[in-house]
Formats: C-alpha cells, sequence, structure tokens
C-alpha cells in the first residue's frame, strides 16, 4: 500500500508556503503526501487560481498523480513521478504572484535531467510575496552558488489587482548541489533604491524618494524612479544592500489610502533592525534558502548554515514541513542578542 506523508495546512503559519514547500519536497524525494485544512489561517482559505496553478504546474514537471486540485478545495493528494525539465509556460489568469509558483518550481527543475525555460504570467510585484526583483537581487544570486545557473527576465509587471505580468526564468541544472556557511555579510558595498511607478501621479515616487533621502545617511545615495508600463496601477519602492557576501532586498508596495511617507518610514524601520543586527540573512530570505539547503545536506551530504534575524513564523513553520520529509538535523542556535544560526547537517 502507498503510504502518504499526512500535512495538516492550518499547522504554524497556516498559509501557502505548506503547501507549495511540500510540492517542491515531494518531487525531490519521490514521497506521496496528503495536505488538508489547506490555508486554513487566511481570511480566504483553500486553493486559489495561485495555488492551483502552482499544483498543477508542480504536477506536470513531476509527472504527478493528483486528487483535490480544483478552485477552493481543501485537501489535496499528491503522488509524484520523475522530474523532467523543459519548456513550460504556467498562466495564473489572475493577479496572484507568478514568483510564488517560480518559488515551487525553482528548487525542483535546479535537480532536473535537462535545463529548462519557464514562462510565467501573472503578478510580478504582489504583496506577501517575493517581487520579481527581490528574486533577482537575492534568490538566484543564492541558488547559483549551490551550483546551478538561472537566467531570469521579466516581459511585463503585475501588480495586484490587474496583474498581466510575464517573467522568462531559464534554469541550467546540476546533478549535485553544493552548500554554504553564510555567517557575515562582510563590508557594504553599494546601496541604492529603486522605485517603480505605474497608472498613478508620478509626484507620489517623488514623495517616496524625498523620504528615502531624509533617512540617515540615505541624502545621497541613489535612487532611481522609473515609470513602467502594466496592465493596472502600482508603485513599489525596493532597496538593494550590496555586501561583499550578500546582497539583501527591501521592498514595500503602495496601497490606496497609505501615505508615501509612511510606506517608506515603515519600511527602513525594517531595514534599521536588519543593519543593526549584523546578520547576512534577512528574514524573507530565510524562510526561502532552508528548502535547497536542506536538500543539498541530505542528497548531497553537503552542510550548510546561515546567520539571520529572529526566525519568523513561516521559517519556524517551514523546518517543522522540512522535517516531515526529510531525514536531516536542522540546529537553530539563538545567540545572545536573539539571532539565530540555522543549520543543516546530513
Ligand atoms: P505564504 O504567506 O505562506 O504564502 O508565503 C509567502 C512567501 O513570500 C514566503 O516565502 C515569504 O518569505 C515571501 N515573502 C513575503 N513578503 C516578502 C517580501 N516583502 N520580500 C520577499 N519575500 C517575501
Amino acid at each position: 500500500m502507498m503510504e502518504f506523508i499526512e500535512i495538516d495546512g492550518s499547522e504554524g503559519e497556516g498559509g501557502g508556503q505548506i503547501l507549495r514547500s511540500s510540492l517542491a519536497l515531494s518531487l525531490l524525494t519521490g514521497r506521496s503526501f496528503r495536505i488538508r485544512n489547506i490555508r486554513a489561517k487566511r481570511s480566504r482559505p483553500g486553493l486559489l487560481r495561485q495555488h492551483l496553478t502552482a499544483v498543477q504546474a508542480a504536477a506536470e514537471i513531476g509527472q504527478a498523480r493528483l486528487i483535490g486540485d480544483s478552485p477552493g478545495s481543501l485537501s489535496l493528494e499528491f503522488v509524484p513521478g520523475a522530474i523532467r525539465g523543459g519548456e513550460y509556460h504556467f498562466q495564473i489568469g489572475t493577479a496572484g504572484s507568478a514568483m510564488l509558483v517560480l518559488q515551487t518550481i525553482l528548487p525542483v527543475l535546479i535537480l532536473a535531467d535537462k535545463p529548462s525555460k519557464i514562462t510565467l504570467s501573472g503578478g510580478t510585484h504582489n504583496p506577501q510575496a517575493p517581487p520579481f526583483d527581490f528574486f533577482v537581487q537575492t534568490f538566484i544570486p543564492l541558488i547559483e552558488r549551490m551550483g546551478p545557473a538561472i537566467r531570469a527576465k521579466i516581459h511585463r509587471y503585475g501588480f495586484y489587482p490587474a496583474g498581466g505580468g510575464e517573467l522568462e526564468v531559464e534554469i541550467d541544472p546540476v546533478r549535485s548541489l553544493k552548500s554554504f556557511a553564510l555567517l557575515d555579510r562582510g563590508d557594504l558595498l553599494e546601496k541604492r533604491a529603486e522605485i517603480l511607478i505605474t497608472g498613478i501621479p508620478y509626484d507620489i515616487a517623488q514623495r517616496e524618494a524625498n523620504t528615502i533621502r531624509d533617512q540617515d545617511l540615505w541624502s545621497d545615495a541613489p535612487i532611481n524612479i522609473r515609470k513602467i508600463p502594466s496592465s493596472g496601477p502600482g508603485n513599489i519602492v525596493q532597496i538593494f544592500l550590496k555586501f561583499e557576501n550578500i546582497t539583501e532586498s527591501f521592498n514595500a508596495i503602495a496601497e490606496k489610502g497609505k501615505r508615501a511617507e509612511d510606506l517608506v518610514r515603515n519600511m527602513f524601520r525594517n531595514i534599521g533592525e536588519y543593519i543593526r543586527s549584523d546578520v547576512p540573512v534577512g528574514i524573507y530570505t530565510a524562510d526561502q534558502i532552508m528548502l535547497p539547503m536542506a536538500i543539498a545536506a541530505v542528497k548531497d551530504r553537503e552542510p550548510g548554515k546561515f546567520r539571520t534575524l529572529p526566525l519568523s513564523n513561516h521559517s519556524r513553520t517551514h523546518i517543522d514541513l522540512i522535517r516531515k520529509f526529510l531525514d536531516l538535523s536542522i540546529g537553530t542556535e539563538e545567540e545572545p542578542a536573539g539571532n539565530v544560526c540555522v543549520s543543516f547537517n546530513p
């Protein structure tokens, strides 16, 4: 009889990551899983378009058998097959984040039998998701440190609620992954801001830029305001801090009714916390890099570790989930100041 790993989607953080990472881990380990209470802690639980696309994308590249892949479904059964690289096009059909679909399949395709070219359409700069530029500046370089080569291009920007974005990602896979120890960020080499704006008054971007210039040590930092074409209105402020050992990205998406100045000031509270902490890995990067590092530890016996800020709920939930699929030791050693060293040991 087939054995299923049983996942309760309401545990811990209770969001989409539990589902997405289960899909990736299932394909990478060949182990089947059943998940119930999908996204139980979100205001609209179950499979939304974006999650359904992630499920179908994972099933297609991994030739999986599925039960429960319908809109709104609260449970899913997933039996993985062989992973196949190649050309794929995945369309979300709403403004749901294309980046989160990519987050699901990328760790799988870096270990596929041949190169892949993926086209994804949907949202490229969404709230509560990694924006395209975070992916390019921060996440891809870390994955490339593990061996694979990845090229990502944006064809069209997509903001919530209009969507309509499109991106293309080419992946040269590897047979085995290397891991890394990322304990110090090294010296700051460059800092810059980029403001993307489309379909709303340009002076909003100028007010954001002025608020950035008001921050300590930012008065003459480069700020690039870009008016971009897009299917609907949108505005995001992005800050990139390039250190010797990592580039960290911070971002804030404008919302109706929220003042431009407050958006930037809130964002700089997080940046300040990161800068003062001295760790290399930021809050979001931490939960996203765990899965490939865990795979490298188990599959290729490559130990890895990184220092980060106190773990987010996403990170803690992710560690629990990874332990369900993989037999490895994941250490979380708390430092006196509250920062954490996360280690993956074969
Ligand atoms: P979930 O809420 O479970 O759908 O997961 C959201 C995912 O998006 C997590 O992997 C977060 O690390 C990531 N994420 C959310 N906000 C950001 C952000 N501002 N920058 C980068 N990644 C983000």
